[in-house]
């Protein structure tokens, strides 16, 4: 008989990308995709733990799915991979790994996300938008998040892969394309600087140009035999790594078939006056940027290791409106990190008011091990505090932009 597979998927875009492909893995063993957990032969946890709330429910999840399966006499096999996963098996410590063991005792394996890879070609859900993940990891180390640990450092997908992916998908019928990374705008920053761009980017100045004007890094060569300059951003009035995202986007811009390009997540630091005008010129790409700023206070952007100011982030918006017929902005933004004030809070609700976010994700700060929050400081802002600012927060965003749907009668996804 043929053995069947589940997947029940926790977190981000991203998440959901890795499982299209944890999909194909499986299909290529000849598994067939049962209906639910219960009826299938091997359940696959892709797990998030961005927040102490999301690691929670995998572990209910995993423990309810084992208790219930051992009562219908039908244990089958589960298999744990995702963010947990990634962050144990950087944990040189074995600490991780023991705890995820001990609160989850009956898992059978515990997957490495890269060990599926980018070889498989995903097995979408969608037939008309695709999501095309373009890079993986982080370098950026926020203080609060454990991406760059559960993800580990940011590694590109080879220009040529992407685009015959584009390709593809265009010629299969897809029409909308999103491109995914968590820092997606500094994609190609590996490919130009080799595999010490986390040093790059913090010493770009002093590596490439002297600390003096300098030179640039030399060119790269795009498959169609172009050479280029690498894209640094200058908006920031510093040097950042250097990025191949204006061209990568331009050529897809350039397939025919694909009608909308997306591209999340985007940071600030990396918005390049080059991407700017890439966007501006090419109507395909969408109007509705994701641009997290996390606070609007200097100070907790300080301590979140955010390399802008808010005056910065606020100027940045006015160009990009200024050169982007109708584009509108989403944010992320935490609520109560280490110290937050009240006046922090304050000017974090300033600067929602001057941005003029259509909507925006916003959580309440959750302490993750292994960041440099968690060494550095205390979740010190009591729950209902966090809970208060995150109720005002909504209040003002959220709740007209839920409002505007229910009249255009669209159902809501503002709350991840
Ligand atoms: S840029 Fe995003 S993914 Fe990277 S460390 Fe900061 S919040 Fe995390």
């Amino acid at each position: 008989m043929i053995q069947t597979y589940f997947i029940k998927t926790f977190g981000c875009q991203q998440n959901e990308s890795d499982s299209e492909r944890i999909a194909s893995y499986f299909r290529n063993r000849g598994f067939g995709k049962a209906k639910g957990m219960y009826q299938a032969d091997t359940v696959v946890i892709n797990t998030c733990m961005i927040r102490e709330m999301a690691e929670n429910r995998v572990y209910g999840t995993v423990n309810n799915l084992v208790k219930n399966k051992l009562k219908m006499g039908k244990p089958g096999k589960i298999v744990v991979t995702g963010c947990m996963v990634g962050m144990a098996a950087r944990d040189k410590s074995g600490v991780f790994m023991k705890l995820i063991r001990k609160r989850m005792p009956y898992v059978d394996e515990f997957l490495p996300i890269e060990e599926v890879g980018f070889d498989h070609p995903p097995l979408r859900s969608d037939t008309v938008n695709a999501w095309v993940p373009v890079s993986n990891g982080c370098n950026n180390f926020c203080t609060f998040c454990v991406v760059p640990f559960t993800r580990g450092r940011e590694i590109s997908r080879p220009y040529a892969d992407i685009l015959a992916e584009c390709r593809k998908l265009a010629a299969g019928g897809f029409r909308k394309i999103t491109l995914l990374g968590m820092n997606v705008n500094s994609y190609g920053a590996d490919l130009i600087v080799g595999a010490d761009n986390v040093q790059v980017m913090r010493d770009i100045g002093r590596k490439y140009f002297g600390n003096k004007s300098g030179k640039m890094p030399a060119g790269y060569v795009l498959p169609d035999g172009r050479k280029v300059k690498p894209v640094l951003v200058t908006h920031l009035g510093r040097l950042r790594i250097p990025t191949l995202f204006p061209y990568l986007l331009e050529d897809i811009c350039a397939i025919e078939g694909i009608e909308n390009i997306d591209f999340m997540s985007s940071n600030p630091w990396d918005f390049s006056p080059e991407l700017i005008g890439t966007i501006a010129k090419n109507p395909k790409i969408t109007r509705k940027l994701h641009l997290a700023v996390q606070s609007g206070s200097d100070t907790v952007l300080k301590r979140m290791n955010r390399w802008y100011k808010r005056s910065e982030f606020l100027k940045l918006l006015r160009t990009m409106r200024e050169k982007i017929k109708g584009v509108e902005f989403s944010t992320d933004i935490i609520v109560g990190f280490c110290g937050e004030t009240d006046k922090e809070f304050e000017e974090t609700l300033d600067l929602a008011k001057k941005a003029k976010f259509y909507k925006a994700y916003i959580a309440m700060y959750s302490d993750r091990p292994g960041t440099a929050a968690h060494k550095a400081f205390k979740d010190d802002v009591p729950h209902p505090l966090k809970k208060k600012r995150w109720q005002v927060l909504e209040k003002m965003i959220n709740k007209p932009y839920v409002e505007s749907l229910k009249r255009k009668k669209i159902p809501s996804k503002a709350n991840r």
